[in-house]
């Protein structure tokens, strides 16, 4: 099969790691028989100083004509005083409204090879655990209308939240149609206890819950969740949540498994077309030195041949891989503890990794 994958490198170790991601996806077309052809777009901070604008209207363009997107990361202190409408966040959240997606999935779990990086008491580390975030991404709060006014007080500010029953039925969908792929079991996450939107959330939820009943849902709020993760993350399989509660719980869910070098992310809408990255980002610390870990890129390269392809075999191949090169003690310098091995750069951890596939 031939397919169209755009590029979106970015800034910082952008291009360093989709580089990679990239060297591993020819070797899997290769291996299966698929042709990946690639075509680059600016996005982010190299977006302004190339074009004057995080998200050239080029770009949009070529993600939609694509059949997915790939992207590394985006910003970097060059950038940070620009104001709102030249920051390269921006690109981020423009290139998601304009591909229309609404489902973020995060899957996090802890590599045996990786244990003694797992924050948490040994004998939590020892159950493992292997959960996957479905965090809606276009509604709620961080959408919601916000300014600034006079209040009883003096000046104050106010977000407001609003989901609609359809965005709460679509997220839903997602997140049983992933459990059913998965172990059956969904957390919805919420704040009923005190908020509008979390009641309508939970009401929704449970409703859908009927169309699915190979999945057994059940609910807990938000600050329990908070602490459930830490506690004991392998109770977990696969969580659906709202944009804000998803965005802290999903980093806090990252932190457990040692380093955020390894954890991929896909961002779905209603086509099969989706936007695939790393969750860190653009470590300007470490950009250009050829120290980034590659793997949360490569491996979110996997989860588009997965779930915007239907490459199941071919994504099992590359995770396949990243364990064995993992369980065989190779690490990048992000992953190892104080003074143990000697790191692996970018390119050698991918050369590793293309070996072992
Ligand atoms: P960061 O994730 O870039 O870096 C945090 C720390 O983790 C740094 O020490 C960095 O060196 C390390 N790190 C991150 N990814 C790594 C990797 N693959 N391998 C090895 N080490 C890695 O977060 P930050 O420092 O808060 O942000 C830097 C810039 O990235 C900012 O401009 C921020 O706005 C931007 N950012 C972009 C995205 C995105 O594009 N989706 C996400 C978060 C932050």
């Amino acid at each position: 099969m031939n397919y169209t994958i755009a590029l979106i490198k970015g800034d910082g170790i952008g291009p360093e790691i989709v580089t990679s991601a990239v060297r591993v996806l020819e070797k899997v077309g290769q291996k299966f028989g698929h042709r990946f052809a690639f075509s680059e777009y600016l996005m982010g901070g190299c977006a302004i100083d190339a074009c004057g604008t995080p998200l050239p209207e080029e770009t949009v363009q070529g993600c939609l004509a694509s059949d997915s997107v790939l992207l590394g990361a985006v910003g970097g202190p060059k950038w940070d005083k620009n104001p709102a409408a030249l920051r390269p966040e921006k690109g981020l959240l423009g290139i998601r409204a304009a591909l229309g997606l609404y489902t973020n999935l995060r899957p996090a779990k802890l590599y045996p090879a990786l244990s003694a990086e797992c924050p948490l008491r040994a004998d939590i580390v020892e159950k493992g655990f292997d959960l996957m975030i479905v965090r809606e991404l276009t509604g709620g709060i961080y959408f919601g209308e916000r300014g600034r006014r006079d209040g009883k007080y003096g000046p104050e500010a106010y977000d407001t939240e609003a989901y609609s029953v359809m965005e709460i039925e679509r997220i839903a969908r997602v997140a049983f149609e992933a459990a059913k792929k998965r172990n059956g079991r969904l957390v919805s996450i919420d704040k009923a206890n005190v908020l509008e939107t979390s009641r309508l959330w939970r009401e929704t939820m449970h409703r859908i819950a009927a169309e699915y009943p190979e999945v057994a849902l059940s609910d807990m709020l938000v600050d329990n969740a908070a602490m459930q993760l830490v506690r004991c993350p392998s109770q977990f399989d696969v969580i659906v949540t709202s944009n804000m509660f998803g965005d802290i719980l999903s980093d806090e869910a990252s932190q457990i498994t040692g380093s955020i070098g390894l954890l991929p992310s896909a961002s779905l809408g209603d086509g099969t077309r989706g936007l695939y990255e790393p969750i860190h980002g653009s470590a300007p610390d470490i950009a250009g030195q050829d120290k980034a870990n590659p793997i949360a890129t490569i491996l979110s390269a996997a989860m588009m041949l997965r779930y915007s392809f239907s490459l199941s075999a071919e994504a099992d191949c590359i995770e396949g891989a990243v364990d064995r090169v993992l369980a065989s003690g190779l690490r990048t310098a992000d992953l190892i503890g104080a003074g143990k091995e000697t790191p692996l750069g970018c390119t050698a951890m991918t050369d590793a990794i293309l070996a072992a596939i």
